[in-house]
């Protein structure tokens, strides 16, 4: 449930926020590829509640 990963470039404004890890993958991968820039995706999804 609510996965969440926010791709970030560090040389650039682009970024983007993403519900599953494969789709954040390639959005870093092609920003790379098409550009060089060093991108990083953090995994921000919600810790679930432990009851
Ligand atoms: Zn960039």
């Amino acid at each position: 449930m609510g996965d969440a990963f926010h791709v970030v470039c560090h040389e650039c404004p682009e970024e983007g926020m993403y519900d599953s890890r494969s789709r954040a993958e390639s959005a870093c991968d092609s920003h790379t590829d098409e550009t060089g820039h060093n991108v990083t995706m953090l995994d921000i999804s919600p810790v679930a509640p432990n009851p």
